[in-house]
């Protein structure tokens, strides 16, 4: 099986710790999305295996109209072989979800909701320079639930200033909206972002870790006894409810990622299209793919392999290692886990290889330790 993901790379305004690729100036959302379905059909014949999942990622897919999405639906149908009943996700800003968008979105093929929540605090959300205002996050919800059941909120912890009880109050909250799936991400600061700008000139204090760790501990804890799975280290899911897309790409399924600067894995070829809107637009337009490719040697996949999997609940399959990679990267991995059983941090299951419960907050380090390296 395998998903399409498709990128929308605009938005109304810019939120400060954002470094993903959009722009803020719609003018040329209709040659955009023309030039989305071009390469969808430039694509078709990529995909080895039916599309299970079509994922709308940004930038702010709610921004699309009706006509925009029925034009990409069309693409995708008359192009692509998709199972019955596949999953659909579109990611929405709270402020674009109004009565009349979702009855909309209802009538579309659409059928689960990822909506930007991030907080449901004023203060926050203005720290974070978003949209929307925390009113327009609870009753973005509310409305959402009218047209749609699999729905889920992204929120962010470790912003500075969110104390612990603050943090608490939006899990309660999300509890009380009863929201079956929650993907909630630490907030962290990239280069050339208004949020390194105003941390580095001390207008906002920096971000802190052991704040972070203390709110994901929290998190995980209020998840747990809360009948969702923490399926993957950033999501959460109620039984049923686990993230079509996100489950394909922690797994290593392959996916074509459509659109500027959107990135596809395909057999063992990764691929990325150009970051910029207009390029994008004249290369499609003339014909041309503007993307740039890698072929992965074992070892990349081995690593890849490691990153994904330690962060899921599925873990690393010593058995995968040995038939996919050969006996010495499972020879390898064997000699460098040993100290991460001792202090605790991964254990060991027949043989599936996970992160404790001590080790999850530190998964992406521990990966890397088990990283073999590239001798090209
Ligand atoms: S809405 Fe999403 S993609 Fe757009 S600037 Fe904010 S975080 Fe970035």
């Amino acid at each position: 099986m395998s998903s399409l993901y498709i990128h929308i790379p605009f938005c109304k305004q810019a939120c400060h710790y954002c470094d993903f690729h959009f722009s803020t100036s719609l003018k040329h959302k209709g040659q955009l999305v023309q030039a989305i379905c071009k390469e969808l059909s430039m694509r078709k014949d990529e995909l080895p295996a039916a599309v299970e999942n079509i994922y709308f990622g940004g930038g702010t897919p709610s921004l699309l109209s009706e006509t925009d999405l029925n034009l990409i639906f069309k693409t995708i149908y008359s192009e692509y072989k998709v199972v019955n009943k596949p999953e659909i996700t579109l990611e929405a800003n709270p402020d674009d979800l109004d009565f009349d968008y979702l009855k909309m979105l209802s009538g579309t093929k659409v059928n689960r909701l990822s909506i930007g929540v991030q907080s449901f605090f004023e203060e926050d959300l203005k720290l974070m320079n978003r949209a929307h205002n925390a009113k327009e996050a609870e009753s973005s919800i509310l409305l959402a639930k009218q047209f749609f059941d699999n729905i889920s909120i992204d929120l962010i912890y470790g912003i500075p200033d969110m104390c612990v009880d603050r943090w608490k109050a939006n899990l309660a909250k999300t509890l009380e909206l009863d929201i079956p799936h929650i993907s909630s991400y630490a907030l962290t600061v990239e280069p050339n972002t208004a949020l390194k700008h105003f941390i580095d000139k001390e207008i906002i204090p920096p971000v802190d870790d052991d704040l972070a760790k203390l709110h994901f501990d929290i998190l995980v804890e209020t998840m747990q006894s809360n009948n969702f799975e923490n399926y993957e280290f950033s999501n959460f899911g109620k039984p049923g409810y686990f993230s079509q897309n996100n489950t394909a790409y922690w797994t290593g399924k392959f996916y074509l990622g459509i659109g500027p600067s959107a990135h596809s894995f395909v057999n063992t070829t990764r691929s990325w299209n150009i970051n910029n809107n207009s390029k994008y637009i004249k290369a499609i337009d003339a014909g041309e793919l503007p993307a740039e490719r890698e072929e992965l040697t074992t070892t990349d996949r081995y690593n890849e392999y490691i990153m994904t999997r330690l962060r899921t609940k599925w873990g690393v399959d010593l058995k995968v290692v040995e038939t996919e990679f050969g006996l010495n990267y499972a020879a390898y991995l064997m000699e460098h886990i040993q100290e991460f059983q001792q202090q605790g941090l991964l254990a060991l299951d027949k043989d599936i290889l996970r992160v404790t419960g001590e080790g999850k907050f530190l998964s992406d380090g521990i990966a890397s330790e088990l990283f073999m390296l590239n001798l090209k």
